[in-house]
């Protein structure tokens, strides 16, 4: 009785004391949690224990900072209702954004391309004092590369993050030499940056990147200095990570050893794969948990991208308490896995791939699409019912199972909203540019819109 009338506010309060030490032992964190319907009643986890606290790492090239290993990814913030237009939930982040630093995360990453979440970082963080954490955020300069827009874009940054410094400062998203060279440098920003790094505004400067192998080579081997650098990198993406509109060779092994072998930090986004490798077939769930009983999906593929020495920070854009809670756990009882370990996720990788995939993270980078189609969430539907091996081929409809599959794809291809699903596209390309994954989503939509004409 009590836990139903407890306010949505007062079990965040009550998490937040637990958090802050005036409760003792985990299971007062979770009671007040679930109390709040915040977290499912059945979810199975192993909580954190009060003092849990992640793993940090320190780099000589930086200061000798000590950064923790798993940072926040702040470009999946949970919102106040369903859909992607509701607002920022500003309590759940500020609980979030307390219990990660009671329990060492120092790391917060944001993005002036991530909607409303510098500001909501902001928010949360400014209630903490400014030395207690590092804030990473970038130069999201895609539409508009003009020095003076971009200045205005850094200084807004500055404000929605309520500081007067950044200490990671990411040119954001790179995709090739051409890019870098018309949104950094034939404008005349870099030397702005470089400035502002000599001022103490920008602490560390570096790089995300989205591109191949020879793309990084040639960056890296430019003049500049990098204090470090952002890749995309998993168990999945390990041997081969193709470009969708090249071919040009991507791995994230070469990627991550070309740094290493520079000795330039690396930090890690995409470790789950925009959440597919937490959500993979059950097939694939049961042979992960022969081998890594303690760990969740999620937990092995956090643990497979921090294991490698050369890791500064992995990213997790964690949505909910669940999710910050069991990343907790799994770096504060980090074990890195050695050779075998990571023999056997190739052949994980190898059976995970055995199934059409379209390699949308979910990052939102292409929305709005004018149109109004909702192309993350076409690319879920088709990408979920793949991972569970329930993909229907309309040219084999005698198929064992055929009508249960196309039932079940059309069942969750209806739960898209009204004229967001691929018929809606008109391959008006708008989208194109915008991918760092370099989908092809035009092409990839006429595909899912033909698979759903054919089912009949
Ligand atoms: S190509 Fe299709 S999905 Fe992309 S922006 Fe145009 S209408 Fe939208
Ligand atoms: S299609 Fe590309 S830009 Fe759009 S959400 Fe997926 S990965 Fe991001």
């Amino acid at each position: 009785m009590e836990k139903k009338n407890m306010s949505r506010r007062e079990a965040i309060r009550a998490m937040v004391l637990a958090g802050a030490g005036l409760a003792a032992g985990h299971s007062l964190v979770g009671a007040p949690l679930r109390a709040s319907g915040l977290m499912p009643e059945d979810w199975k986890f192993t909580e954190p224990a009060k003092g849990d606290q992640v793993i940090h790492r320190s780099w000589k090239s930086l200061g000798g900072e000590s950064i923790s290993l798993l940072g926040m990814g702040c470009m999946r913030f949970p919102r106040k209702g369903s859909g992607r237009r509701a607002p920022l939930d500003q309590d759940v982040i500020n609980m979030m954004i307390d219990y990660a630093l009671e329990h060492g995360i120092n790391y917060f990453d944001t993005a002036p391309a991530y909607g409303d979440s510098e500001r909501a970082t902001g928010e949360a963080l400014s209630r903490h004092k400014r030395g207690d954490y590092l804030i990473a955020t970038k130069m999201s300069n895609f539409s508009n590369a003009d020095l003076g827009a971009c200045k205005t874009m850094f200084a807004n940054s500055l404000k929605n993050l309520r500081t007067d410094y950044v200490d990671y400062f990411l040119l954001h998203s790179i995709g090739s030499v051409d890019d870098f060279r018309k949104r950094f440098v034939d404008n005349g920003l870099l030397p702005y940056l470089q400035d502002l790094r000599k001022k103490g505004t920008i602490r560390h400067l570096g790089f995300s990147f989205h591109g191949s192998n020879a793309a990084l080579k040639a960056l890296i081997e430019m003049p500049y200095e990098w204090e470090f650098v952002q890749i995309q990198m998993n168990y999945v993406d390990w041997k081969n990570m193709p470009l969708e509109d090249s071919d040009e060779p991507c791995d994230s092994e070469t990627l991550y050893k070309m740094l290493e072998a520079k000795n330039i930090p690396v930090v890690i986004m995409e470790p789950i794969r925009g959440g597919a490798l937490a959500n993979v077939s059950s097939g694939l769930q049961g042979r992960l948990a022969e081998r890594f009983p303690t760990l969740s999906p999620a937990g092995v593929a956090l643990t497979f991208a921090s294991s490698y020495p050369g890791v500064m920070c992995t990213l997790s854009g964690m949505s909910n308490m669940q999710q910050l809670m069991e990343n907790v756990y799994t770096f504060s009882h980090f074990k890195p896995f050695g050779e075998a370990d990571n023999e056997y996720l190739m052949e994980m990788a190898r059976l995970y791939n055995g199934n059409p995939h379209i390699p949308c993270t979910a990052c939102r980078y292409c929305m709005p699409c004018p149109r109004g189609v909702d192309i993350p969430g076409v690319f879920a539907v088709y990408n979920g019912l793949s991972d569970e091996l329930m993909l229907p081929d309309p040219s084999n409809k005698r198929e064992k199972g055929y009508k249960e599959k196309k039932k079940k794809f059309l069942t969750r291809y209806a739960t898209l909203a009204k004229d967001t699903d691929a018929s809606a596209c008109v391959m008006c390309n708008a989208c194109l540019p915008k991918c760092p994954q370099r989908i092809r989503i035009p092409e990839q939509m006429r595909m899912v819109h033909k698979l759903v004409k054919n089912l009949g």
